[in-house]
């Protein structure tokens, strides 16, 4: 088959065949993933700048199966949602996290969850009656707790994210617009939204050491969303010269390994030890 030219006649090439086989079969592992206990949460701490401390972390789903080995969650999310497992899967992680967070506070840590909610999730109708119904059932206070949405999401159907955010922050919990400055961002939309806390994405964050057109856009996000009153997080922190241009440009918190990388919930007390004794 030819790879180009004006017929295009991609779709046949054995490497696309090889990634419609391989999403098919993920399809079908994930059916199962859920009863098999396949998945777990891991935990990846969000560092206070100022207060020098970590006071939340982000829940990451992992998906390990006896077939294909861990699989990344940037592969299998997007699946999980097209193929409508997302809700049971969602009330899976949301479940999950409340559990942790409960042990947690048992072990006197007081620390801030945030959850990553889908698209599909967040626009199901149902989802604010589940994330009621699991927080009642687990009973712990919303406010403990943070959403994170995709940016691209709240813009795609503004009205509708505006209605459901508002109803969500009303129950107690903080909403996050995650992956911010990843794809084209809306300001008009970012003034209406009702949102506390902007993560700005990696992307954004890779070249702020040594770049001046990264670094006129990152300071310049970092005080419009102080002056809507909104937190700024910045996402995927790997090097100190990054750390120390978000400190000059008074950024609120940030994440990436440089802090730590993801962990199992067991893992945490320790680093948080460590990260705390410098
Ligand atoms: P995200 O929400 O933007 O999460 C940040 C991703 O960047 C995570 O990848 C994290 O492990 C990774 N990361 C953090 N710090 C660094 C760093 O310093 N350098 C680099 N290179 N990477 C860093 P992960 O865990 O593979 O998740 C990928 C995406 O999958 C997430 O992007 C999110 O969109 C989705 N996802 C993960 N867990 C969940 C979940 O529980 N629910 C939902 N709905 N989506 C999830
Ligand atoms: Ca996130
Ligand atoms: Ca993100
Ligand atoms: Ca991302």
């Amino acid at each position: 088959v030819k790879e180009s030219g004006k017929n295009n006649y991609q779709w046949y090439t054995p490497a696309i065949e090889t990634a419609r086989t391989r999403r098919s079969l993920i399809e079908r592992l994930l059916k199962s993933a859920l009863d098999q206990g396949e998945f777990r949460l891991v935990y990846q701490p969000k560092w206070e700048l100022r207060r020098n401390e970590v006071t939340g972390v982000e829940a990451l789903i992992r998906w390990n199966n006896a077939i294909l080995g861990d699989v990344s969650p940037a592969e299998f999310i997007p699946i999980v949602e097209s193929s409508g497992m997302i809700h049971e899967v969602g009330e899976w992680i949301m479940h999950e996290v409340c559990r942790q967070f409960k042990i947690w506070q048992k072990e006197n840590l007081s620390i801030r969850v945030a959850i990553n909610i889908s698209g599909a999730q967040l626009l199901h109708p149902q989802f604010l009656d589940h994330i009621q119904k699991v927080f009642e059932e687990e009973k712990v206070e919303p406010f403990h707790f943070e959403l994170e949405v995709t940016e691209s999401v709240a813009i795609e159907k503004v009205e509708r994210v505006i209605d459901v955010f508002c109803r969500l922050r009303s129950a107690g919990f903080l909403i996050s617009l995650d992956d911010f400055g990843a794809g084209y961002s809306s300001m008009k939309y970012l003034s209406q939204l009702p949102v506390q806390c902007m993560k700005l994405d990696k992307t954004l964050i890779d070249h702020v050491s040594y770049d001046e057109r990264s670094q006129v856009i990152v300071s310049t996000l970092i005080q419009m969303s102080h002056q809507l009153g909104l937190t700024v997080i910045a996402e995927g922190v790997e090097l100190q010269e990054q750390l120390q241009q978000l400190q000059a440009y008074n950024c609120d918190q940030i994440q990436g390994y440089l802090i730590s990388r993801p962990l199992a919930a067991d893992d945490l007390m320790t680093r948080l030890a460590e990260i705390r004794s410098g």
